[in-house]
């Protein structure tokens, strides 16, 4: 099976481009390079032993996407593209719709004309909306609070409107918690440019005296020692929930929205005293105000993925501290 990766240099599509190409898939990538390196790939020969085909291609150009597509012959897409920025995305929301939204339409375009039927789309939990009571259930009440959510969910109903005039499509809607990690060879892992948002790379760069102190935002928070709770997964555990999904396209029919999370909740508190115990370069930080639109606690149901879909995480919160931590460490 012939599978196209969109945003394939990226954290997670290159994780799963290692995990795809183990499991035996003929896998070609195509980015714009927007936020990724084109070293990656070399990267991703280093892990599999293999050569990856690489188009790059902006999927906002349906010229270019088109061509990539009549000689492709893609038998399945997972589409990582896009912008995932919400910060920025409140403040740019017309290139986040343009990006986002724009591209996957052009996408689904080249899906029709071209007849490739098998469609696996990175969605997020933030889809969601604060309503909710964890652990969050796919079919919960979605509502999302900023114009990134926003396309992810407008573009789950795109996908889902289209299935719906297609009966040989297949579309599979992972719902994404809160990755974090490296893969055991360090060569690939979450690189943000400038001062990361997130909270790994934040600490992962302290720790090593890249960046001062991590600021711990809130802990006054309704939860056991006040921080945030989250619902980190390790990135090579959801790398394998799309090779699981892949594995069953198959037996699958039109649309369906799988969570990828463990289905437990850490606290920010709990990450950082994890990373201290078992990393080598300890972390100092501090705590500091809330984060605005930030909520106290959420993690994800993770039955459905299991039941319907075999997957399973395999990884512990030490192995996700310890991966990231090495990642940083040959990331000159
Ligand atoms: P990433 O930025 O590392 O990867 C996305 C890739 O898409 C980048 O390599 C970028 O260059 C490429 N891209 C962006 N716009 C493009 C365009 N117009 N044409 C071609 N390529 C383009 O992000 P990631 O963390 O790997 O996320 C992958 C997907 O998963 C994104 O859609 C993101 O919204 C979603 N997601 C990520 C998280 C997370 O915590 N990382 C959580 C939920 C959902
Ligand atoms: N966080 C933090 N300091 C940072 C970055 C993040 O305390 O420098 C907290 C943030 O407030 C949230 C949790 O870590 O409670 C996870 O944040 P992240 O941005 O990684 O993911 P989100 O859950 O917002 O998608």
């Amino acid at each position: 099976m012939k599978v196209l990766l969109t945003g394939g240099l990226g954290y997670i599509g290159s994780h799963t481009a290692v995990e795809l190409i183990k499991a035996g898939y003929d896998v070609e990538i195509m980015d714009n390079l927007y936020n990724s390196s084109i070293e990656v790939l070399d990267k991703l020969k280093q892990i599999t032993g293999k050569e990856t085909k690489f188009y790059k291609v902006d999927m906002c150009n349906l010229e270019e996407m088109d061509k990539m597509f009549e000689t492709g012959h893609f038998d399945a897409v997972i589409h990582f593209a896009g912008l995932k920025a919400v910060g920025e995305s409140t403040k740019l929301p017309l290139l986040y719709y343009e990006n986002n939204i724009g591209g996957t339409i052009n996408l689904l375009k080249c899906m029709q004309k071209y007849k490739v039927n098998n469609l696996i789309f990175s969605s997020s939990a933030c889809v969601y909306s604060d309503k909710n009571v964890s652990p969050y259930v796919e079919d919960g009440i979605l509502g999302a609070v900023n114009p990134y959510g926003r396309t992810k969910f407008f573009i789950e109903e795109i996908i889902k409107d289209y299935a719906n005039t297609n009966s040989n499509f297949k579309a599979v809607i992972l719902r994404y918690f809160n990755p974090i990690g490296a893969h055991e060879s360090g060569l690939i892992g979450e690189n943000p440019n400038g001062i990361p948002n997130n909270l790994m790379p934040y600490i992962t760069r302290t720790a090593l005296g890249k960046l001062e102190i991590l600021n711990i935002f809130g802990n006054d928070y309704n939860t056991p020692d006040g921080t945030c709770i989250r619902d980190f997964i390790h990135i090579v555990d959801l790398a394998n929930g799309h090779l699981k999904a892949l594995n069953k396209i198959d037996q699958l029919k039109g649309f369906n929205v799988y969570n990828l999370g463990t289905g437990h909740g850490y606290s920010v508190l709990e990450v950082v005293n994890t990373f201290n115990k078992v990393c080598a370069d300890k972390v100092k930080f501090k705590f500091t105000e809330r984060r605005a639109g930030d909520l106290d606690c959420y993690f994800a149901c993770a039955d459905k993925a299991e039941k319907e879909l075999g997957f399973k995480t395999q990884k512990t919160l030490e192995d996700m501290c310890l991966s990231a931590y090495n990642f940083e460490k040959n990331n000159k």
